[in-house]
C-alpha cells in the first residue's frame, strides 16, 4: 500500500489529488487547491504546490513524509495574454459636448441658441435665442432676476449652471426652461456658440442630442458634418441631460491612428487582414493558416500596438527578447472600449468599436524537471514530471460518471482553452488555443467601463439581482426573494451582485441590470462558444466537431454558472453530447489533470 499525490500547476491555479493505491486498485482521499504562485513552469510555483498539497494533506491528518510518491504534470507549454485597442479614433472637429446625468436637472425639453454669460443678457441688442450660462459666483435668484428682466428681443431657451441649483432657478423663473446644472468645468463652456441642451423627463433619457439626426436637425448640418457628430451621439446615449455646441473648425484638432492590418504567417503563405474588417474576418484568416509560425500587426496602427503589446508581456514571462515571441494562435473578439471624447468638457466618454485580442505563445523554458529535483530535495519525498497534460486531463475526465473512449474534452482555464480527443485506440489528439476566462473578464471589465480587473471577474462569476424594497430583491431570473430582516441601505434600488450566503455587493455605475447581464453572457460567448467549435474542429479527425460524440467540459471556468450550458446549447446543433464534467463523481470540473496524475501512479506497478 502506497499514498500518491498528483499535482497540477496551472496557470491560474495548483490543485492536488491524493489517493491511497493496493496493487491495481486506487481510492481517492482528499483534494487540495491553491493559487498557482509564479509564472506556470518557473521555480516560483512551489511555493504555490507546497499550500495545495498541504490544503490537501491537512484534510487527512497527514504530512508531506507520508506519500511515496508525487507527479507534477508536463505543463501545457503555453502562456496567454489579453489585449484590446479601438480601431478607430473619435474624430471630432466641430463639436464640444457636455454628456450629463446631473441628478436635479431642472425643468424638460430642448432649447437652442447662443451661449450667453448671464451678466452679459442686458446687453443684447439682436433679436436672438439664448442659452444661458451661469457660473457659481452668481446665485440662483441673481441669475432668475436677471433673466426674468429681458426685452422682447431675448429668447431663453435653457441654461447650463455649474452649482447644484437648476430646481431652484427654475421655480424662479417668469418662463419655464431646461436647465442643466452641476457641470463644474463651466469655464470651458465656449460663449457665442450655437448650442443645443435636452433635459429629459425623470426616468427617461435624451432622446435628440443621442440621435445624429436630431443633432443634424437642430443645427442644420450637412450629411458630412453629420458623420462626424456620431460619436456625439453616442456619448450622450443613456444621459439624463446632455449638450453640444457648435464650434468653429479647426478648433479642436485631432490625430487618428490607422487601424491597421493582421498578418498570420504559415509556413507555406500568409494571410493579412485589415483589422477594420472586424473580429470574424480575422478569425477566418486565423481559420485559413493551419500551422500558424507567427501573427503580426502592422508597425504603427493600432494593431501593430496591441501585438506589440502582447509580445511584451510575453517576452516579460517567458525571459526571452521581444522578437524571439512567436504568437501561434489569437482569439479576436469585437468589442467596445470607452474612449474619452476629444473635445468634450466633462471627461465624457463614448462607447468605440474595437477588436479584443488573446493571444498565446508557445514556451519552450518549462522547467518542470527543475521543478520536480528541487520538490524531491524539500519534501524528501520523489517528485516525477508525469506525463503530458492533455493525456492526464482525459484519464482524469474519464472518472466522470457515464463517460466512454472515444472523448473530447475541452478544458477551459484562465488564459487557454485546450482540447483534446481520444479515440477508440486509445491515441490523444491535442491543441492548445487562446483565450479563455481572463478573455472574458477583459471584455467585461471594458463594455462596462470597470476600472478594476476583480470586479470583472465577479460580475463573471456571479448571478445579479436589483434591490427592489429592503425586505426584497429580484433575481435576474425574475424570481423574487424576501428577508426577514432589513437590508443595508446603502444596496437600496442598486444592482447588485448576489455572492455566497445572500451577500449583495452593489455595482455603482452601471447603467441597468439587462445591460451588465448581457455583456456577461455576451463575453462568455464570443469566447468559449467560439473556441469550444474551434477546438474540437481542430481536434476532429475529420476537421468537423461533427464526428465527435462525447465532450466534457473541465477547468476552473467550467465552474462559471452558465458557460457550460451555453457550450452545450452551440455544440447541440452538431449533434454532440456536452456537459460539465465530474471528475470521480465528486469534484465537478476541477482537478482533471491532478485526479490523472495520481492515476498514472497505479499503471506503472
Ligand atoms: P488553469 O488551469 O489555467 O490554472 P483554472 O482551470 O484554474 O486555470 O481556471 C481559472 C479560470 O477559471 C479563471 O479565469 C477564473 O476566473 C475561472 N473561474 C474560477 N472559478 C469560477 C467560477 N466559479 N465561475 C466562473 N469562472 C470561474
Ligand atoms: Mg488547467
Amino acid at each position: 500500500m502506497k499514498y500518491v499525490a498528483g499535482v497540477d500547476i496551472g496557470n491560474a491555479t495548483t490543485e492536488v489529488a491524493i489517493a491511497r493505491i493496493e496493487g491495481k486498485d486506487i481510492e481517492f482521499l482528499a483534494s487540495g487547491i491553491g493559487p498557482t504562485t509564479g509564472i506556470k513552469g518557473t521555480l516560483k510555483n512551489i511555493n504555490g504546490v507546497f499550500m495545495s498539497l498541504k490544503n490537501a494533506l491537512n484534510k487527512l491528518g497527514m504530512d508531506y513524509s507520508d506519500l511515496e510518491e508525487i507527479r507534477i504534470n508536463e505543463a501545457a507549454p503555453v502562456i496567454g495574454d489579453v489585449a484590446m485597442e479601438t480601431i478607430s479614433e473619435t474624430v471630432i472637429t466641430e463639436s464640444t459636448v457636455i454628456g450629463h446625468n446631473p441628478t436635479t436637472p431642472g425643468g424638460t425639453g430642448i432649447g437652442v441658441g447662443y451661449s450667453v454669460m448671464v451678466d452679459q443678457l442686458s446687453k443684447i441688442t439682436d433679436k436672438m435665442d439664448v442659452i444661458v450660462i451661469v457660473p457659481s459666483k452668481v446665485s440662483f435668484s441673481e441669475a432668475a432676476d436677471r433673466m426674468n428682466a429681458v426685452k422682447d428681443n431675448v429668447n431663453i431657451t435653457g441654461a447650463i449652471m455649474q452649482a447644484d441649483d437648476g430646481n431652484l432657478l427654475n421655480n424662479r423663473l417668469d418662463k419655464k426652461i431646461p436647465i442643466i446644472d452641476e457641470v463644474t468645468m463651466i469655464e470651458k463652456v465656449p460663449l457665442g456658440m450655437e448650442c443645443a441642451i435636452e433635459v429629459a423627463p425623470i426616468g427617461s433619457v435624451v432622446s435628440v442630442l443621442s440621435n445624429p439626426y436630431g443633432i443634424a436637425t437642430l443645427f442644420n448640418l450637412s450629411s458630412d458634418e453629420t458623420k462626424r457628430v456620431v460619436p456625439i451621439a453616442r456619448s450622450l446615449i443613456g444621459t439624463r441631460s446632455g449638450v453640444v455646441i457648435k464650434t468653429p473648425e479647426g478648433d479642436v484638432k485631432e490625430r487618428s491612428i490607422k487601424a491597421g492590418t493582421i498578418t498570420i504567417i504559415g509556413a507555406k503563405k500568409e494571410v493579412v487582414v485589415d483589422v477594420d474588417e472586424g473580429a470574424d474576418r480575422i478569425m477566418e484568416g486565423v481559420a485559413a493558416i493551419v500551422e500558424i509560425e507567427d501573427i503580426q500587426g502592422e508597425v504603427g496602427t493600432n494593431a501593430g500596438n496591441m501585438l506589440d503589446k502582447v509580445r511584451r508581456v510575453m517576452a516579460g514571462l517567458t525571459n526571452k527578447h521581444k522578437k524571439d515571441i512567436k504568437i501561434q494562435d489569437i482569439l479576436a473578439v469585437d468589442t467596445f472600449n470607452p474612449q474619452k471624447v476629444k473635445g468634450g468638457i466633462a471627461d465624457e466618454f463614448s462607447l468605440e468599436n474595437a477588436v479584443g485580442i488573446a493571444a498565446m505563445v508557445k514556451s519552450d523554458r518549462l522547467q518542470m524537471e527543475m521543478i520536480a529535483q528541487v520538490l524531491t530535495e524539500k519534501l524528501n519525498v520523489p517528485v516525477y514530471v508525469g506525463g503530458v497534460e492533455a493525456d492526464m486531463a482525459i484519464k482524469g475526465a474519464l472518472t466522470t460518471p457515464g463517460t466512454n473512449i472515444p472523448l473530447a474534452i475541452v478544458d477551459m482555464g484562465a488564459g487557454s482553452t485546450d482540447a483534446s480527443i481520444i479515440n477508440r485506440e486509445g491515441k490523444v489528439k491535442l491543441i492548445h488555443l487562446a483565450g479563455a476566462g481572463n478573455m472574458v473578464s477583459l471584455l467585461i471589465q471594458s463594455e462596462l467601463g470597470l476600472d478594476d480587473f476583480e470586479m470583472a471577474e465577479d460580475i463573471k462569476k456571479y448571478p445579479l439581482a436589483l434591490v427592489e424594497s429592503l425586505f426584497h430583491i429580484r433575481h435576474e431570473d425574475g424570481t423574487v426573494q424576501f428577508f426577514s430582516e432589513p437590508l443595508d441601505p446603502s444596496v437600496f434600488a442598486k444592482v447588485v451582485l448576489v455572492k455566497e450566503d445572500d451577500e449583495l455587493v452593489p455595482l455603482e455605475g452601471v447603467e441597468s441590470l439587462e445591460k451588465v447581464k448581457q455583456v456577461r453572457i455576451e463575453a462568455k460567448k464570443k469566447v468559449f462558444v467560439t473556441n469550444a467549435v474551434r477546438s474540437l474542429s481542430k481536434v476532429s479527425p475529420t476537421g468537423s466537431p461533427k464526428d465527435i460524440q462525447f465532450v466534457v467540459m473541465v477547468g476552473g471556468s467550467a465552474l462559471d454558472f452558465e458557460v457550460p450550458n451555453l457550450v452545450t446549447d452551440a455544440l447541440a446543433q452538431y449533434e454532440i453530447v456536452a456537459g460539465r464534467g465530474n471528475i470521480r463523481g465528486c469534484e465537478g470540473p476541477r482537478n482533471a489533470v491532478a485526479t490523472g496524475l495520481a492515476l498514472a501512479c497505479v499503471e506503472q506497478d
